[in-house]
């Protein structure tokens, strides 16, 4: 499949890891938005939120506990930090693979 999160996560492509388990994979937004700025993915590729189904509960409840282990990791939880995941088209996704941003390190804006 051609598609550039997979490709990150087998290595093709090169990415600054932050964590990796047997299911999830999370490194730096290449082009990051805030001082902090992961992804977090599940390996297995699915294109969006929209494609989990009731079968995906634990991963999903996987992905988000693990975004907040990682903002810890990071010196947010203090501050705050935002965890976002955008949803194809007129959800600003530019990456058709599930993706959980996680953002901090100064205020953020909300989006409108
Ligand atoms: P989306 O717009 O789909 O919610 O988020 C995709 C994110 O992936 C963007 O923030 C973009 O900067 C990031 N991104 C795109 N290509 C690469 C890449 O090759 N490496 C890394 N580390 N991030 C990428
Ligand atoms: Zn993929």
């Amino acid at each position: 499949m051609d598609c550039i999160f997979c490709k990150i996560i087998n290595g093709a492509i090169p990415c600054t890891k932050v964590y990796e388990d047997e299911a999830l994979f999370a490194f730096r937004d290449i082009q990051p938005a805030a001082p902090v700025h992961i992804l977090l993915v599940p390996k297995r590729h699915y294109s969006s939120l929209a494609d989990l189904t009731e079968t995906d509960a634990p991963l999903t409840a996987r992905l988000l506990l693990t975004a907040a282990r990682i903002a810890d990791a990071e010196g947010l939880a203090a501050d705050g930090y935002r965890v976002v995941t955008n949803i194809g088209r007129d959800g600003g996704q530019s990456v058709a693979h599930l993706h959980l941003h996680i953002l901090g390190g100064r205020p953020l804006q909300w989006i409108h």
